[in-house]
This record gives structure tokens, sequence and C-alpha cells, in this order.
């Protein structure tokens, strides 16, 4: 086995704390990469306080992976000792069912295997995340970084990029279309970015008046406080489609009313609480209450490739390790701007 070093919470009740552990030894088809950032997605906290459920600890988080190969298996065709390489929220699937048969891994019907508080494909041995020195991961699930961008500003495509980038590519959003970014945390800020990339006229919807100069500056054309009924009530049916991703309990209806006819209202935010949804939220204006989750790995190299073409990083805070519940509060108090990184040097 390797010896790796991380952060682990034990319980759902304890903080994250300094953890020795073990990685597999290298398969034929395994790369080892030494993490150098690793960046901190609000599911990180919601799972290490074991919000959705199901939490298998100790608990090392982190799925915003990026760092160098520094070993291969015998059989690796497609890294090489050396190269960047990072690693999202999945590190295996059952690579059989329809889903994963078309790359879509995210949606395994026999259920994949995330990068930590997950059990590997043998049903037994779970996962540690990236906020350690060192992962093993198959070949399949390693993807590709450039040289070109920023290192540690590339750690949160991993996730909070490619969370962003599928659903808008699922949904065609693009010129002509009006486009609500609901929430300007990590996830929301990237899928700024990636509106405007992609030619939508981007507002962003947010409780933070003060968040209003940095939404421009990250490219939207517009900025609505949600708490003002008056900014509100003016977009009146007036988006194609709102990306939601607030992390907290939210009134769905409020924000469906704000949707053309046809408008679809995409979830990627994970509040660990239900909400009730009025149909007559729907039912007028034809409209869809959707869900995506993350990205498949194709889709995933795909959405790197199309950053570095267009230069979209995040825009991050570097942290060191220690100050990691510190970061948390800010998170949930929605200051994190717009994503922390954490430099793994510090570990
Ligand atoms: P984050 O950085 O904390 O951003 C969340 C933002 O939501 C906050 O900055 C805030 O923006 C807004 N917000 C927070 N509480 C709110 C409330 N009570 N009412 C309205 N808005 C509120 O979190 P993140 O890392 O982007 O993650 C966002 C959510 O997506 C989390 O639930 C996470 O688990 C989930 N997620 C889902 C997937 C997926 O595959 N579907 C992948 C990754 C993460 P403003 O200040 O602008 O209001
Ligand atoms: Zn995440
Ligand atoms: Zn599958």
């Amino acid at each position: 086995m390797i010896a790796a070093k991380g952060y682990a919470a034990q319980t759902s009740e304890t903080p994250l704390a300094p953890w020795n552990f073990e990685r597999r030894e290298l398969g034929p088809h395994d790369v080892q990469i030494d993490i150098t950032y690793c960046g901190v997605c609000h599911s990180d906290l919601h799972q290490i306080r074991d919000e959705w459920g199901g939490g298998i600890f100790p608990m090392v988080p982190g799925h915003e992976i990026v760092g160098t190969v520094v070993a291969v298996g015998s059989h690796v065709s497609t890294f090489n000792i050396g190269d960047l390489a990072g690693t999202g929220c999945m590190v295996d699937s059952c690579r059989t069912c329809e889903n994963c048969q078309q790359g879509l891994e995210q949606y395994c019907v026999n259920g994949n295997t995330l990068t930590y508080n997950s059990l590997e494909q043998d049903g037994k041995t779970p996962t540690y995340g990236g906020y350690s020195n060192t992962i093993v991961v198959h070949e399949d699930f390693v993807l590709h970084l450039s040289e070109k961008l920023d290192l540690a500003a590339t750690a949160p495509l991993l996730c909070a990029g490619i969370t962003t980038y599928s659903p808008l590519r699922h949904w065609n959003v693009g010129k002509g279309h009006k486009l609500a970014v609901l929430g300007l945390g990590g996830l929301g800020h990237m899928g700024v970015k990636f509106g405007v990339a992609l030619g939508a006229e981007v507002t962003v919807l947010s409780t933070s008046a003060r968040k209003e100069e940095d939404a421009r500056k990250l490219g939207a054309h517009h900025f609505i406080v949600t708490s003002d009924p008056d900014q509100m009530k003016a977009a009146n049916a007036s988006f194609d489609f709102i990306l939601d991703t607030v992390s907290a309990e939210h009134d769905y209806n409020q924000y469906l009313s704000l949707l053309k006819v046809d408008g679809v209202h995409i979830c990627v935010g994970a509040p660990p609480t239900p909400s009730a949804l009025l149909a007559f939220s729907l039912i007028p204006g034809r409209k869809s209450l959707a869900g995506s989750n993350i990205g498949g790995i194709p889709e995933t190299q795909e959405m790197l490739d199309f950053c570095a073409e267009h230069n979209i990083t995040s825009d991050i805070e570097l942290i060191s390790i220690k100050d990691i519940d510190h970061a948390y509060e800010r998170m949930l108090k929605g200051d994190v701007r717009y994503r922390f990184v954490i430099d793994m040097a510090s570990l």
C-alpha cells in the first residue's frame, strides 16, 4: 500500500483534522497523482456534516483535484510521469450500463464510485478524496490539463466547472437565450463565465447586493437582488433558463415565475431539505423544473479543453489547509469569492 496523509472528519460532528491512511498499490491501469491543489466545494461541507445522509467515516473530502503524475501502471497509455492531471467527482463506474457506455458515468445505473464518501466497485473499499497529498485513480477517470492555464485556478473546473458546463450544453444554452444564474458562489460564478462564453445574455440573481460589481466583472449583463420585490417583479416571465446553484433551502415557486413559456429551471444546487412545489408554478407557462448531476468523463475533458481554448478558469482564494474551518464558515455566509482552493504544500 501507499502511505498517504490528509485531513479527515472522523464523524459528522467532528472538525477536519490531520489523518494518515493508505492508497492502493498501482494496478496496470492506475495513475498516481501527487496533489498540488484541491478546490473546496459546498458538497464537501454537506457531506462531512452528513447532511445528505449515508456518510462513510472517516471522510477525506475533496473532488477538485489537480497535480502531477508521479507513477503509472504497466498498461497506462494516456499518461506519463510528469504530466499535469486532474480528477473530479468520480473515480470509477460499472462501465457496462447504457449510461456508462454513452459517457454518462454520473448516471451509472449500477452506482458509480465517487471520489470520496463512496465505495469502490468491489462494494466494500471506501474512497478518500483530495484533501490529501496523493491519490491513485484508474486512467479512464483521470483528466488531461492544459499547461496554459493557472493550475490552482483550474482545480475548481473539475466540479464547479463541469457541473455548470454540462447542463448549459445539454439544454443548448447560447445566443438568443436569456440565462439567469441563481446564487453567485463557486458554481454560480462558473455558470456566469460559461453562459457568457456560450453567447447567452446572463443575469445574476443573488441575495448579496455587494456582489454586483463582481458579477459584472465576471461578464454578467444584469444583476438582480432577490430580496428586492421591485427588481423581481420587473424580471417576471423574462428568462429562458435559470441555473440554480443555491446550497440552502429556497422557494422554487418564486423563481419559476421568472421563466418565460417553456422555460427551464435547472437545479444543480443540492439543499439537504425538501421544498414544496406548487403545480401551478409549472402549468401556466408549460415550464420545467429539471436537475443535472456533474458531468461525464468525456464531457469533463471537453469542458477542460473549452476552458483552455477560451482562457477560462475559476476566481480563487488560495488557502492553507489549516484554515479550512474558517473557509467553511465563510462559505456558509455566502462569502466565497469565488472558490477556495487548498494549497496542498500546506499539508
Ligand atoms: P457556494 O460557493 O457556497 O455557493 C452557493 C451560493 O448560494 C452562495 O454563494 C449564495 O449566493 C447562495 N445562497 C446560499 N444560501 C442561500 C439561501 N438561503 N437562499 C438563497 N441563496 C443562497 O456553493 P457551491 O460550491 O457553488 O455549491 C452550490 C450547491 O451546489 C451546493 O448545494 C452543492 O452541494 C451543489 N453541487 C451540486 C452538484 C451537482 O452535480 N448537481 C455539483 C457540485 C455542487 P448569493 O450570495 O449570490 O445569494
Ligand atoms: Zn463539488
Ligand atoms: Zn454504469
